[in-house]
């Protein structure tokens, strides 16, 4: 048996100013067959990680392809997209006969002229393999789960957790469908449920975290294979952008059917009920202040580098300096040139330091101030589950009583490390400023003595009605009152 694995990734943003190019996948996965880590997956590499650590034990030969993957932002550029996926197509090509594909893709990717990237990947690999070849594919949840790549391949999975904690297991689980579908154990049959709206899952909220829960359950019994929750990825204008329920059952389509009508039904019962509340951030400091215990982490979702945002708004940190807070850490603040002259000033140096406030008209004004250089690292990272994320030149910079972390590789607070690895110490702090959706909880929840989100005037706007869309399917809740749910595939 030989299975072939590769993954192309990005979350793309489709209104962001900051396009993304091949030096983008290069700043965060860019691995030519051989060059994979064995210590653990990288962004979307899950699939071919699990499947390389287990292709002896179950007897199969796993060709390695490519992987691909950078840090959401803007549309990828067109002609280096069809370079990645041709360089993936040809590998592929070269590695036939293939019984069977591992694919770790993003789902929400978008290149110019491709809607549905991960939809033409699938094709052009169907093509390639043609009809009998299993074709497993592991997707993050904030994906658009169209009706093309759901065509095109026999297995598709969704990590269910949001926070992502959960992309290994749900690795593992295309690979047993993927191994039991090519034994003949299994037939997989897949079923989906357009629940034709937009929203957030974090699934560290009660309702969401039932749910999950209550779906985990069902698997592996009555037939029922696998079952994901496409959440949907809001900041994109794409037409198949919603919430979608997908449903795998063993030979079934009628009971795939059924239980994929029968969680959207509830999904769309959720509707307003599975974000947090945010505040105002004026009211969020203040209500951070007087909290008495230690710390507060506040997070700024609409500044969130994972959802394609800069992270470069300063309004929430001006408030802090101007407000004079003390014991408070804010990070990441992406701001190259401010880290660069950070080093060119040296460690302990005081000077004058322009930083964040720069990428597009929603990222607010440049802060000026006289900062003290309390930390500089070279190629730093966080951790994010297993998998550890580059954040490149670090400096962190002491402006009164706030310490606020710059970093080169744009990317979202995932773990403590963003801090520490700069000696700062989140759990000695008043106040945490995390620009961050949801991921942060994964790390900083269990330190949080208490967590608010904060809306503020950053670009990934909390209220998806705030969004410009112009080619979204039509109707779609919350952008319009009365839709009609129903089953798609
Ligand atoms: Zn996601």
């Amino acid at each position: 048996m030989r299975l072939f694995s590769a993954t192309l990734a990005t979350e793309t943003n489709t209104f962001s100013p900051l396009p993304t190019s091949l030096e983008s996948y290069k700043e965060s996965v860019f691995l030519r067959p051989g060059e994979h880590p064995t210590d653990a997956p990288r962004m979307c590499t899950a699939p071919l990680f699990v499947a390389r650590q287990r292709a002896k034990a179950e007897g199969f030969i796993l060709i390695e392809g490519s992987c691909f993957a950078a840090s959401p932002a803007g549309t990828t550029n067109r002609a280096d997209y069809e370079f990645m996926r041709d360089e993936i197509l040809g590998q592929l090509k070269a590695a036939m006969p293939v019984d069977g594909i591992l694919f770790g893709l993003h789902g929400a990717m978008v290149a110019h002229g491709y809607d549905d990237v991960e939809g033409d990947i699938v094709e052009r690999a169907r093509a390639v393999v043609g009809p009998n070849c299993v074709i497993g594919v592991e997707l993050d949840p904030h994906c658009h789960l169209t009706l093309k790549r759901l065509k095109l391949s026999d297995v598709i999975v969704c990590y269910k957790e949001f926070p992502h904690a959960d992309v290994v297991e749900r690795a593992e689980e295309v690979l047993d469908l993927v191994l039991k579908a090519l034994r003949g154990q299994t037939k997989p049959v897949m079923s989906v449920y357009d629940c034709r709206q937009i929203q957030s899952y974090p699934t560290t909220l009660p309702l969401m975290r039932a749910f999950v829960d209550r779906i985990k359950a069902m698997e592996g019994r009555d037939g029922i294979l696998s079952i994901s929750i496409a959440h949907c990825f809001p900041y994109a204008d794409v037409p198949e952008l919603g919430t979608r329920v997908l449903v795998i059952a063993d030979g079934d389509k009628a009971k795939a059917d059924a239980l994929a009508t029968k969680l959207g039904e509830e999904l769309v019962s959720m509707r307003g009920k599975t974000m947090p509340p945010s505040i105002e951030s004026g009211a969020a400091i203040a209500q951070a202040l007087e909290f008495n215990d230690a710390p507060v982490v506040m997070a700024d979702p609409a500044d969130n580098a994972g959802g394609g945002a800069p992270s470069d708004n300063t309004t929430i940190l001006r408030q802090l300096i101007e407000r004079k807070v003390e014991r408070a850490a804010v990070g990441p603040i992406w701001d190259p040139v401010a880290v660069r002259l950070c080093f060119d000033a040296g460690k302990d140096a005081v000077f004058p330091l322009r930083f964040g406030g720069k990428t597009g008209p929603r990222s607010g004004q440049p802060i000026d101030a006289e900062v003290q250089v309390i930390a500089l690292k070279r190629d730093c990272w966080q951790g994010f589950g297993p998998t550890r994320v580059p954040l490149g030149d670090c400096a962190a910079v002491r402006v009164g009583g706030v310490e606020v972390v710059l970093i080169s590789n744009r990317t979202q607070a995932l773990g403590l490390e963003l801090f520490t690895n700069l000696g700062i110490d989140p759990t000695a702090k008043k106040l945490v400023l995390v620009k961050s959706t949801n991921h942060f909880m994964a790390a900083f929840g269990p330190i949080a003595k208490k967590v608010i989100y904060v809306e503020s005037d950053a670009p990934l706007s909390r209220d998806h009605r705030k969004i410009p869309y112009a080619r979204v399917n039509r109707p779609i809740w919350p952008l319009d009152e009365t839709t009609s749910p129903g089953l798609i595939f």
